[in-house]
């Protein structure tokens, strides 16, 4: 058994909904559950509409909550013409609409909108384009059978970034998805959303849907987890910032987790833990050159200083200082509680004798936060940072490498260094325009300038 999962951009329309139909065709003997995502756009489109709704904006939210209606229509017509079940499917789309144009009514009338009811408007998009994908597999030849992802994806109630309940979603894969499989059918489902054990309907945070497809692979202990996006693979940098960036044939999960985590959307941060913990290969994808070798994801790839190079804008850094701080037992742990009780993660962290930096990259409860380490000395906030991350499993015991990186770096300011205990990451932060810059430099500098 197998999960494939399909981005935005692998769903946009019914020429990429027909593609993907073809790469699931030839995979039907690995028994795929397939996971999708909304179509490309969708999801900001659906959350922009809840935004306008709320701030007193409602013809406007309607006004795009028609033109996402006409695009999935559209979508339907072109991929199911006019049979039977594209008039079920053009009818079930139609109601999810009307809800939809209520939802923001209702949030017009309230001023005012909460996470609970964010999650059940950007759900939409995955909960809309499942559907339809089912009817175009099945209009391919494929036995396909849509499942509501509410059924198997159950979560917590932190609305906006729920955390899966592991062994919940064991039980229920068990019941709901394996049957199907053996029976020689393919589960579609719609990647992003769950809802909680008393039935609220939940998301997994932006970018998502690779999380839910390796939830899935570790609960029915598939033998891989493929992502299929619009790039060859994992490369070298985003290659929307490094022209030439490269394509990594094998990389190992703790690499890849750390760019993850640093900046390289391709995965989203979470998707490599449910993987590792069953040691199930994930494989990255491009569903438009699907005969590509596309990047394997393992335990053992070799270790090199430098596999790749990752980056993040809007980044914030909190620095406390005090005398003799760090001779203080606990004062760390203290320090951390506030970020904990915040429920504000921390990615960076450098220490001297009398500070503390670290860095966040979600300001939502900075505010609260600063206010709560007031307490423990002068406190002061940095906005508009970025990190860079250079990543590789041998970096640590390769100083030549280290110093190759502070060369590269010229006379770019750095406002911290990190490096990890393991010795896989060092982490830079810089200025927020340097980002750019620096991460073609460092590129540049360990894998080759590109081509003129
Ligand atoms: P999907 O909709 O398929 O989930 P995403 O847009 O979330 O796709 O992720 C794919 C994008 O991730 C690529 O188009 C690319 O711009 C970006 N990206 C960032 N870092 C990397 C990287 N190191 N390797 C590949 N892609 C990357
Ligand atoms: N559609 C969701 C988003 O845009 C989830 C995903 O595509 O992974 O964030
Ligand atoms: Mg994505």
């Amino acid at each position: 058994m197998i999960v494939c999962k399909f981005g935005g951009t692998s769903v946009a329309d019914a020429a990429a909904i027909r593609r993907t139909a073809d790469i699931i065709r030839g995979r039907v003997d690995k028994q795929p559950v397939v996971v999708v995502s909304a179509l490309a756009g969708a999801t900001n489109a659906l959350l922009g509409a809840a935004e306008q709704a709320a701030t007193g904006h409602l013809v406007a939210a309607i006004t795009a909550i028609e033109a996402l209606r006409n695009r999935h229509m559209a979508v339907i017509a072109d991929l199911l013409g006019d049979d039977a079940a594209a008039l079920e499917i053009a009818a079930d789309t139609s109601v999810m609409f009307d809800e939809l144009a209520h939802l923001a009514e209702a949030l017009s009338v309230l001023g005012h909108v909460t996470e609970r009811s964010l999650d059940a408007i950007s759900s939409m998009g995955e909960q809309l384009s499942a559907p339809i994908i089912t009817a175009a597999f099945v209009r391919a030849g494929i036995d396909a059978v849509f499942v509501d992802s509410r059924l198997v994806m159950i979560t917590d109630a932190t609305f906006g970034r729920a955390e899966p309940l592991p062994d919940s979603i064991a039980a229920a894969c068990r019941d709901h998805l394996a049957p199907i499989v053996r029976d020689g059918k393919v589960p579609v489902l719609g990647g992003y959303y769950g809802q909680t054990t008393t039935g609220v309907t939940t998301t997994l945070g932006r970018g998502g849907s690779d999380y839910s497809a390796s939830l899935l692979g570790a609960a029915l202990e598939a033998d891989a987890i493929e992502i299929w996006t619009d790039v060859d693979g994992m490369l070298t940098a985003d290659p929307r910032v490094v022209d030439g960036a490269k394509l990594i044939e094998h990389i190992r999960f703790d690499e890849a987790a750390e760019l993850a985590s640093f900046g390289a959307k391709v995965l989203h941060p979470n998707t490599i833990a449910p993987a590792v913990r069953r040691g199930i290969p994930v494989f990255v994808f491009n569903s438009l050159n699907p005969s590509g070798k596309g990047t394997r994801i393992t335990f053992d790839a070799p270790r090199l200083p430098v596999r790749a190079i990752a980056g993040k804008a809007n980044v914030v850094i909190v620095k406390v200082r005090s005398p003799r701080m760090l001779a203080t037992p606990g004062a760390l742990r203290a320090i951390f509680e506030v970020f904990e009780r915040n429920r504000t993660s921390v990615d960076v962290v450098a220490t001297s004798e009398v500070s503390v930096s670290l860095t966040v990259d979600d300001d939502q409860h900075l505010d609260s936060v600063v206010g709560q380490l007031r307490e423990f000395g002068d406190v002061g906030v940095e906005r508009g940072r970025a990190i860079v991350a250079i990543v590789g499993a041998g970096l640590g015991e390769s100083s030549p490498t280290m110093a190759q990186a502070l060369v590269a770096l010229g006379d770019v300011r750095l406002h911290m260094v990190s490096l990890s205990a393991s010795g896989i990451n060092l982490t830079l932060i810089v200025d927020g325009d340097e980002l750019k810059p620096v991460m073609r430099r460092l590129h540049a500098s360990f894998f080759g300038a590109p081509a003129k």
